[in-house]
């Protein structure tokens, strides 16, 4: 990061003889995309942004453009970047790039706008309540090389073993360094259980910051890995009977002026307090519509599947990894600190600003109306008999969206202008996957997230 002006990002863009600087989005298909600009007028650019059609708010995965009113082919938006995001990308030296918000041609936020969403969210979130939502994302994803018959993944190893580690060790060397080289903390990595499949997890920051980085973290993955001469895939489900890739949101409320975590209470069920807990009852309530945005994809449902540690039940608990919200036990010594909450029914298909906004639109709610959360499930749902078990979540990508449609308090958030660009973007990939066959499905989601 190097400044906020304009200015500093020219300055810091001719000293290391850049030739490119990419404005970064993601779509409501939760596909990234960029334009990039070159370093001859990029101040200007960085002021007035790049022109963009209002028809990319309806582009879904398949690069088909989706008849949404307003959003065809006349009609122009501004992709303004934040100069407080910029970053050179270590694995393409000479390209810089930012994060990017749309606004309207007289300078506003425009209302399709994912980035500006989350912003007034975190807002939302600061005015009703004096708090900040730090977030941290845990990236699974899969490793394979590109041959004649099609991928293979890069090993078979076992989970969390060394041997999948090694097999992978230049890449994660070089993945780390560029994560570090952006300013991006790496709390962890390990190879995980499926086919190739790896995990990286990162430090938390307020919820619009590490949306951005998020952004950031999935182009380092694919970046670097194209530099190996590897395919990394952070699709929800790369091989049909394998593990899936989760994208655990982990976070946490903290009140900024005394710099304290109001998740934590040492007298509460889970160290968790009265405001988490009202969270926890916040987000279990709109739990089904918010996998509209949290694992939205087709392939997403392939993943949230009983025995998967992925949540496939509307329930919680503490240390369950069954459960798709989960309350990890604190740390030793950095009780306060490490209280959090876990959003284990999420993945990398998902646009970041918009499943974090829903997320805080479901604390908002069960903070304002005192929820209170059901017991914690302290066994694998799957195992309880169904009549005494919690109901399972939606388990199709359609399904989903219909439970957002149907949740008056996240299509509120959304504004309706957003809410009917994602939804016809969404149901139109469900049209789509649902009509073609595995290889179709596989391949669609494995090379575009
Ligand atoms: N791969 C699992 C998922 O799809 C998660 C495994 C874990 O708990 O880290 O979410
Ligand atoms: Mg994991």
């Amino acid at each position: 990061m190097v400044g906020e002006s304009a200015s500093d990002v020219v300055r810091r863009a001719e000293e290391d003889g850049l030739r490119l600087v990419r404005f970064l989005w993601c779509g409501n298909d939760g596909t990234i995309r960029t334009k990039a600009s070159g370093i001859h007028g990029l101040e200007g650019r960085i002021e007035a942004g790049i022109g963009l059609t209002v028809g990319m708010s309806a582009m879904n995965s398949l690069d088909g453009l989706q008849p949404v009113e307003g959003l065809g082919p006349v009609g122009e938006v501004r992709l303004v970047p934040d100069p407080a995001t910029f970053v050179v990308l270590p694995y393409a030296p000479r390209t810089g790039a930012m994060l990017a918000s749309q606004q309207t041609l007289d300078g506003r936020a425009w209302e399709v706008c994912s980035r500006s969403f989350l912003a007034r969210m975190a807002q939302r979130l600061a005015d009703e309540r004096g708090g900040v939502l730090e977030v941290a994302f845990e990236n699974e994803f899969s490793l394979a090389r590109e041959e004649a018959d099609g991928l293979r993944p890069l090993d078979r190893s076992l989970c969390f073993s060394t041997i999948g580690l090694t097999a992978a060790q230049a890449f994660a060397d070089d993945l780390v360094a560029a994560l570090d080289e952006q300013g991006i903390r790496v709390e962890q990595y390990y190879a995980e259980q499926g086919p190739g499949q790896q995990e990286v997890s990162v430090g938390h920051l307020p919820a619009l910051q590490a949306a951005d980085r998020q952004v950031l973290v999935r182009e380092a993955i694919r970046g670097v890995a194209a530099s190996h001469g590897l395919v990394a895939s952070l699709a929800p489900k790369p091989w049909p009977s394998d593990a899936g890739n989760g994208n655990h949101v982990h976070f946490s409320l903290w009140d900024p002026a005394s710099g304290r975590n109001r998740f934590h209470d040492p007298s509460g069920p889970g160290a968790l307090s009265a405001e988490a807990l009202a969270v926890v009852a916040g987000v279990l309530e709109h739990l089904p519509g918010l996998c509209g945005l949290t694992a939205p994809s087709f392939n997403s449902y392939r993943r949230i599947q009983p025995r998967a540690w992925a949540g496939a039940f509307r329930c919680w608990g503490i240390d369950n990894r069954e459960a798709p919200l989960r309350a990890p036990s604190g740390f030793r010594g950095r009780e306060e600190a490490s209280a959090n909450l876990e959003l284990k029914a999420s993945d990398a298909s998902a646009n970041p600003y918009l499943a974090v906004g829903g997320l805080i639109a479901a604390a908002l709610d069960g903070l304002e109306r005192r929820l209170r959360p059901p017991r914690p499930v302290q066994v694998d749902p799957a195992d309880l008999p169904e009549a005494r078990g919690p109901p399972p979540l939606p388990r199709t990508q359609d399904e989903a969206l219909d439970a957002l449609e149907a949740d008056g308090v996240l299509m509120a958030a959304l504004g309706e202008p957003l809410a009917r660009s994602y939804l016809a973007v969404r149901r139109s990939e469900w049209a789509a996957y649902s009509a073609g066959d595995a290889g179709f499905e596989q391949r669609g989601h494995f090379s575009k997230y």
